[in-house]
Order: C-alpha cells, then sequence, then structure tokens
C-alpha cells in the first residue's frame, strides 16, 4: 500500500478520476440557488453508473450517498440533504468512484450564485494552494514538500489549514497509507517515489482551524462556524513533474460558460 504503482495502475486510476472530473463538470451546470444535495447526489449516482463504474462513496464506512457536500462552514463529509443551496453559499463537492478494481477521489468547491469577494478570495487561495502542493509531487521531494508548499500558501494569507483530516495514497482502497497532511516542515516526511499515487486535498479555513463534529457521525464544520473551502487532486509522482490524474478543466469549462468561474 502506498508504494509505486505500475504503469497499468496508474492508468486505471487515470481513469477513475477522469470520470469523477466529468461527474463534478456534470454537476457544475446543476449547482444553483434552489437545487438541493439530494438532487445532485442521484444527479451523480447515475451519472457514475451510466459510465460504468461504482459510487466510491456510497456504504463505505457505511456513508449513505455518493458525495459528500458540504455548504459553508462544513469543512468535509457533509450528508446530501433536502436542503436548497441558497444564493452566497459556498459547496464542496466530493466524489468518489470505483471501477476495474481502482478508485477516484477528487473534490471542487463551487460558488453558489453571488459569491461575497472575501469568500472568493479563500477558494481562489486554497486551489492555489492544491496547485502548488501538486508541483512538489516529484520523485527525491518529501510529503512534507507537498504539505509546507500547501501550508504556506494559505497562511500568509491568513488563513488556517485543518489538521485532524489529511490528504492520502489512493491506488485499489479509497484511503491508503502515507497520510498526506496540509501542514509541516519542508525536507521532512516520507520519501516521494515514482509512481506513488496520493490525494492532495487542502482543507482551509477562514478563520481558526479548529473542527467540530456534528452528532451525524459524519459533517465536520468549523467550531468557530466561518467558511472553510476543499479541493482535491489525484495524482501521480512524476519524475520531473507530477502526473495529475484529476482535471478540473471540464469544470470549468462549464463554469466559464456559466459566468460563476471562482
Ligand atoms: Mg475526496
Ligand atoms: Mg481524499
Amino acid at each position: 500500500m502506498g508504494l509505486a504503482k505500475t504503469a497499468e495502475e496508474i492508468a486505471l486510476l487515470r481513469e477513475n478520476n477522469q470520470l469523477v472530473s466529468r461527474t463534478l463538470a456534470e454537476l457544475a451546470k446543476h449547482i444553483a440557488p434552489g437545487v438541493t444535495g439530494l438532487q445532485l447526489d442521484k444527479i451523480a449516482e447515475q451519472f457514475i453508473r451510466d459510465h460504468g463504474a461504482e459510487p466510491g462513496f456510497l456504504g463505505y464506512r457505511g456513508f449513505p450517498n455518493t458525495l459528500c457536500i458540504s455548504v459553508n462552514d462544513v469543512v468535509i463529509h457533509g450528508i446530501p440533504s433536502a436542503t436548497a443551496l441558497r444564493d452566497g453559499d459556498i459547496v464542496s463537492i466530493d466524489c468518489g468512484t470505483r471501477m476495474k478494481g481502482y478508485v477516484g477521489d477528487s473534490a471542487y468547491t463551487f460558488a453558489v450564485g453571488n459569491v461575497d469577494e472575501s469568500v472568493m478570495r479563500l477558494l481562489r487561495a486554497t486551489k492555489q494552494s492544491l496547485q502548488l502542493g501538486v508541483e512538489q509531487a516529484v520523485a527525491g521531494k518529501r510529503i512534507g514538500d507537498i504539505s509546507f508548499a500547501v501550508q504556506r500558501h494559505v497562511e500568509k494569507q491568513g488563513y488556517s489549514v485543518v489538521r485532524e483530516m489529511v490528504g492520502h495514497a489512493i491506488g485499489t482502497k479509497m484511503h491508503e497509507k502515507p497520510d498526506v497532511p496540509n501542514y509541516g516542515q519542508r525536507g521532512s516526511g516520507k520519501t516521494l517515489v515514482k509512481g506513488m499515487t496520493i490525494c492532495v486535498e487542502p482543507m482551509i479555513n477562514m478563520g481558526r482551524r479548529d473542527i467540530v463534529q456534528d452528532r451525524d457521525g459524519w459533517t465536520i464544520r468549523t467550531k468557530d462556524r466561518k467558511p472553510s473551502a476543499h479541493f482535491e487532486y489525484a495524482v501521480a509522482v512524476g519524475r520531473d513533474k507530477p502526473d495529475i490524474l484529476t482535471t478540473f478543466e471540464y469544470i470549468e469549462e462549464v463554469l466559464k460558460q456559466k459566468g460563476s468561474m471562482i
């Protein structure tokens, strides 16, 4: 677990994560004030099954749905509900697939209608921190180089990094070792090897880093109830540069057309 994957395994992980990317793009078309989490969940489940895969999260450790839908102060693991999204909300959608023995796992945080500029800045900073983290996914670097790149970028803008929940290696299982924290020291942690496949997923809070869990046993929200953002890529460690298995291109084509780029 967590060791270098073969080219064939990486191809299967790419296939899964590209399907997650396309599922998120399909959801992007529907995200608007008035739509409910449960409606989005149905769309995603159907889309995934229509493309020959299974929802990766449904039933995983007992999770009840296809998507994790985390609105505003919910950091991750929100359960899709019948509550409609409202103008000004942000919504993180985390999606997983299972196909041909491998899995996909990626997330994007969307703006619903007109979102306050200060919250838009949080979304952009979090997405940029993902990009900066992933750029460190090169053989010979350390896990801590990814962690440090994410943490430095967001903290210098006054945001905070969730510590309790972290990224992870990915393969035949959704969560493999090693962990990929979003905070840490440069040059620390496991050395990255070409072909290791990991999910980098900064969870960044506008206020303090502290989190609490709801009584449902899943929903993680900020203790101070300020907004939190989350973006996730699956990536294979490359010799000279990262091989990103996910893409946000499909999502962002849709967002551009809707005029709601973050
Ligand atoms: Mg995820
Ligand atoms: Mg993940």
